[in-house]
């Protein structure tokens, strides 16, 4: 491995300057860069469709000779490209979409093999963006369809990849023989992937790349908590428990059963010699701030600092205020220190970390990023932490920088993604909602809902409530806040491609002018709101207090109220487009409402007639567990779309694909926990090769992170 490493791909025939150019721009610089760009599909040469067989709604293989030139159309936001085929049983039209590209490489009269799906258009069949491949030689097995870009050819990369290939060699294998038990060699399984003569071959080769990635990315994560462990030892927190039972009883309620097991488990780690790392995950409104000020005053009882990061200045004061309540009185000090906490006050803060006489401060990244000196540091919690992914851990822990620390997350996770994304961390879950709560009613309806909408709004104001309207997107004229439409098409799969297409038609409702629509036509005598994330911070938070104070009756917003914020007299909200928003994305905004003992409501408002979208959003009106919604997200949507994984730092993953290869994942894990167990540093002459693996993701991470 480690030589191929070494070995540009200019050093392979047929590439120059240019074309090492071409291939760098995929990020492929190296001979084993080149053997993980693995081919996106396979053509199988041998099971192709005469046209006159074809028939619609099924997937196909023909060659034909195209017999027109094709041609671009532009038809609002799309390209259309279209052009038409003919083999020796008949003709049929090609249609592609998004792919203008395509007029320069095909050509009138050549003879290619096209393969994707057909479908009826009035009375015509047509082939949907077809795969496309000249009819030259071919193979004895599966033609590999790589995914190109940057001006490659799958010409190129064939031949690139061949002599790739040629350097392998069985002595390249990171796992000797006992761990692969039944799994290919390391060098037959990237032989599978590019030249494969069978769909089963593929799918060996696959899972023991697949395997790889996983058990690599598991090892990282354990060897970023034993760094960790190492080299945070000391900071023991063992407070008088009966203490900390006062302080809980003192409380107007009592914790939930999941509160108070969460609370146990921190006050375990609190109490052990080794670094706490833990994430509590919990839905919105499940309770997870109070368990975290318990942690504090815990640390606060045997003399040491706590510190909590927020994620917004408006979050971060009202944690400081229901801190103050809660703490002060018994005799805890309590400080905000966030980016508009400036001059004096500021001063007095640091210092009053410094000198020991501050013992918990509440803040935004303000805290890390500041050379912040604290007195005697035990706890560090960071809430609602969506932007804190693995490579961050790994950077951190890298700086030896981390304490007993404490994350808590409203993200539902599912399980298989928590063991990825947090396999480096003790997980607790707070999987139960405070008595008293009463499920948030959902419904989707479509924009002719409108007037009884406007009109249920209004009884709810009238009821001396307040009302949110979610938008997608902040002005007309500006680009859309979640620009999420640029993924190319033919990434998607069918049913997804349906349903961006569908939906890419639906206008959306921008925040600005619905707002003023809404002041001046609809409530001209309530007042009604604009919070969006292209204002100024003191503007965004001048109009969030102006909404928990109730002066406020109607706030449009874009999504950046997702995080947080506490405003337990708003019992509506209305997202619209909310065929924009992930599923459980809209769970965590859903979240913003429901949160006081009065009854609440969410509407969706989506014109779209995709299946997808329609099942989505029925999944919304039927659960309010956030755990089954990301399931079903993840089910739906594939794991790179899951709300908020991808700022959890997902990691880039050439093949796993974290649905469907759990049973790898838990094969991977398990070697990866006995190979730490027997080795931990990895020194044993057979996980040689494995720590240069190891090595070289941790490098990367650290570098890219
Ligand atoms: P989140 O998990 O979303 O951070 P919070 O900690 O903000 O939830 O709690 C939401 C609300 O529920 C707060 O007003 C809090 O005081 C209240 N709360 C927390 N735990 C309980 C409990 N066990 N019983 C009743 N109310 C609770
Ligand atoms: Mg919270």
């Amino acid at each position: 491995m480690e030589e191929l490493d070494r070995i540009p791909i200019s050093d392979l025939k047929g590439i120059g300057p240019g074309r090492a150019q071409q291939f760098a721009s995929q990020g492929i610089k190296t001979v084993s860069d080149l053997l993980e760009y693995y081919p996106r599909q396979y053509l199988d040469e041998r099971t192709r469709t005469a046209i006159s067989d074809i028939q619609p709604g099924t997937d196909v293989l023909i060659r034909a000779r195209l017999i027109s030139e094709p041609k671009n159309f532009h038809k609002g936001r799309f390209t259309i490209t279209n052009a038409r085929a003919a083999d020796e049983t008949g003709q049929l039209a090609l249609v592609w979409f998004n792919q203008p590209f395509m007029v320069k490489n095909l050509k009138a009269g050549e003879i290619y093999l096209f393969r994707g799906r057909v479908k009826q258009n009035y009375s015509r069949l047509q082939l949907v963006s077809p795969e496309v491949r000249k009819a030259e030689n071919s193979l004895p097995g599966l033609v590999p369809v790589y995914p190109l870009g940057g001006g490659l050819t799958q010409k190129v990369v064939f031949s690139a990849t061949g002599q790739a290939l040629d350097k392998l060699e069985p002595d390249q294998d990171m796992l000797p023989p006992i761990y692969r038990q039944d799994m290919l060699p390391y060098d037959e399984a990237v032989r599978a992937m590019h030249r494969p003569e069978t769909f089963s071959q593929v799918e060996k080769g696959r899972e023991r790349l697949v395997f790889d990635e996983l058990m690599i990315q598991q090892l990282a994560l354990r060897r970023v908590r034993a760094q960790r462990q190492k080299d945070n030892k000391g900071v023991v927190i063992r407070p008088d428990l009966s203490k900390v039972r006062v302080m809980e009883e003192s409380l107007p309620y009592s914790l939930t059963d999941a509160q108070k097991r969460t609370l146990d488990e921190i006050l375990k780690d609190l109490a052990s010699d080794r670094a706490m790392s833990r994430l509590v995950q919990g839905d919105v409104g499940s309770g997870k701030t109070i368990v975290a000020f318990l942690a504090a005053y815990a640390a606060y009882l045997c003399g040491y600092q706590t510190a909590l990061m927020a994620p917004t200045e408006v979050l971060a004061k009202q944690h400081l205020e229901s801190a103050q309540k809660l703490l002060a009185p018994a005799g805890m000090k309590v400080a905000l220190l966030t980016g508009s906490v400036s001059g004096k006050d500021r001063q007095s803060v640091l210092e009053g970390l410094a000198s020991g006489s501050i013992d918990f401060v509440i803040g935004t990244h303000a805290l890390i990023s500041d050379p912040v000196v604290f007195h005697d540091p035990g706890l560090v919690i960071t809430d609602e932490q969506h932007r804190f992914g693995v490579r961050q851990r790994l950077a951190l822990s890298e700086k030896g920088a981390m304490t007993n620390v404490l994350v808590m997350t409203a993200t539902p996770i599912p399980r298989t993604l928590a063991m990825i994304l947090y396999g480096d961390m003790d997980i607790s879950i707070i999987d139960q909602m405070p008595p008293g709560r009463t499920p948030v009613r959902t419904f989707s309806v479509d924009t002719s809902y409108e007037p009884r909408l406007y009109a249920f709004m209004r009884k709810q104001v009238r009821a001396g409530r307040q009302v949110y309207i979610i938008c997608p997107m902040v002005e007309e004229s500006a680009g859309q806040e979640d620009a999420d439409t640029s993924e190319p098409y033919m990434e998607l799969d069918s049913e997804e491609k349906e349903e961006k297409s569908e939906n890419a038609k639906l206008p959306l409702r921008p925040a600005v002018q619905y707002r003023d629509f809404l002041q001046k036509e609809v409530f001209p005598d309530l007042t009604v709101g604009l919070l969006h994330g292209k204002m100024k911070p003191k503007e965004k938070e001048a109009v969030m207090e102006a909404f928990a104070l109730g002066h406020v009756q109607i706030l449009v917003s874009t999504t950046v109220v997702e995080v947080g914020v506490n405003v337990p007299n708003a019992t509506l909200m209305v997202v619209e487009n909310a065929e924009r928003f992930g599923l459980a994305q809209l769970h965590q905004l859903r979240g913003r409402v429901g949160r006081g003992s009065a009854e609440s409501f969410c509407v969706l408002v989506s014109d779209s007639h995709s299946v997808l979208t329609r099942k989505r959003l029925k999944t919304l009106c039927d659960s309010t567990d956030g755990f089954y919604i990301a399931e079903e997200d993840l089910h739906l949507r594939g794991a790179g779309d899951v709300f908020g994984l991808r700022q959890h730092g997902l990691p880039d993953f050439k093949l796993a694909d974290l649905y469907r290869d759990t049973g790898i994942l838990h094969k991977a894990q398990q070697l990866a926990e006995t190979i730490m167990e027997a080795d931990p540093d990895l020194n044993q002459l057979e996980h040689r090769k494995i720590r240069l693996r190891l090595d070289q993701f941790m490098d990367r991470a650290v570098t890219e992170g």
